[in-house]
C-alpha cells in the first residue's frame, strides 16, 4: 500500500476529519501521516480550526481559506 503524497493528504483533509474517506483511503493517510511530522501538524492546526469555526462542508469550504491552509501548511515543509 502507498502512503499519500503530501498534496493528496491536503486534498483530503476535511473528508478525514468528517469520516468521509473509504477505509483504504484512510488507512494510506494515516501511514503517511505517521511518516510526516509537517502534515501531522497540519492536521492539528486544521483540526483546531475547524472546532473554532465550526462544522465545514468540504463543498463549500471558502478557496481563500483554503489558500491560506496551504500556505501555512508550506511553511511547515521548509
Ligand atoms: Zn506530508
Amino acid at each position: 500500500m502507498k502512503p499519500l503524497d503530501c498534496n493528496e493528504l491536503v486534498e483530503l483533509v476535511t473528508a478525514y476529519l468528517d469520516g468521509g474517506l473509504d477505509p483504504a483511503t484512510r488507512a494510506r493517510f494515516d501511514l503517511h501521516l505517521a511518516e510526516c511530522d509537517g502534515c501531522e501538524n497540519y492536521l492539528q492546526q486544521f483540526d483546531s480550526t475547524v472546532r473554532t469555526v465550526g462544522r465545514i462542508d468540504p463543498g463549500e469550504l471558502d478557496p481563500q481559506f483554503r489558500d491560506r491552509l496551504l500556505a501555512a501548511f508550506r511553511e511547515f515543509q521548509r
